[in-house]
């Protein structure tokens, strides 16, 4: 199995093989082609696994493959913690390097003001904490109507953080009609009940 084989556009390839990256992880070959055709995705997936680029990876190439005018965050990636956020984030960078793609983190407990440059200087892809994301969207600095996909990473673990409230007032400042990828470690009912308000027909990826 190669890169090359999951649909995966010239220009990430050659990312990817700048990085060293010759064989997709299980959960990159399951969720790639998922998430690149544009289907809801429930995947079971520790990190160390890959996930990161599982979903990054086809999103990059969703933005790469479509017009990017005028500049509008697409995609939003909530994290339970600002450490992930910070991880999810420099995965971003790194796979999306030289591709005229600009990614921003946002989280709470550190000043908002430069996060409000950063996402005022161009931003695609925002990677946020829910909290630091509320307060962003009622302050009005970011606009939220043009999102093509929201993931959530670590699920089990925002809901352990018990984020599941932010977690609803972000999905109501959504579009309607979005591509939603969610990951979750372990599955117990309350990620189950999570999931099912959440996807629709979604492929499930366990690896
Ligand atoms: P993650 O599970 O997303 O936290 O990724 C775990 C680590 O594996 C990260 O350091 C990635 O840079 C690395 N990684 C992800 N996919 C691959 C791959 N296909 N080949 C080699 N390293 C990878």
């Amino acid at each position: 199995m190669t890169f090359s084989s999951l649909g995966l556009h010239p220009d990430l390839l050659a990312v990817l093989d700048s990085l060293d990256y010759n064989t997709p992880t299980p959960v990159q070959q399951a969720a790639i082609p998922e998430v690149l055709a544009g289907h809801d995705v429930m995947a079971g997936a520790q990190t160390g696994t890959g996930k990161t680029a599982a979903f990054a990876l086809p999103l990059i190439q969703h933005l790469i493959t479509t017009e990017l005018s005028p500049r509008a965050i697409q995609v939003l990636v909530l994290t339970p913690t600002r450490e992930l956020a910070q991880q999810v984030h420099q995965s971003f960078v790194k796979y999306s390097a030289g591709l005229g793609i600009n990614t921003v983190v946002a989280y709470g407990g550190a000043s908002i003001n430069p996060q409000i440059e950063a996402l005022n200087a161009g931003c695609d892809i925002l990677v946020a904490t829910p909290g630091r994301l509320l307060e962003l969207a009622f302050k009005s600095l970011i606009d939220l109507n043009q999102i093509k996909t929201l993931v959530l990473d670590e699920a089990d673990r925002m809901l352990d953080m018990g984020f599941i409230i932010d977690i609803k007032r972000i999905l109501k400042q959504l579009p309607q009609s979005h591509q939603t990828l969610f990951f979750s470690a372990t599955f117990n009912d309350e990620v189950f009940a999570l999931s099912k308000t959440l996807l629709n027909q979604p492929k499930l990826i366990e690896v």
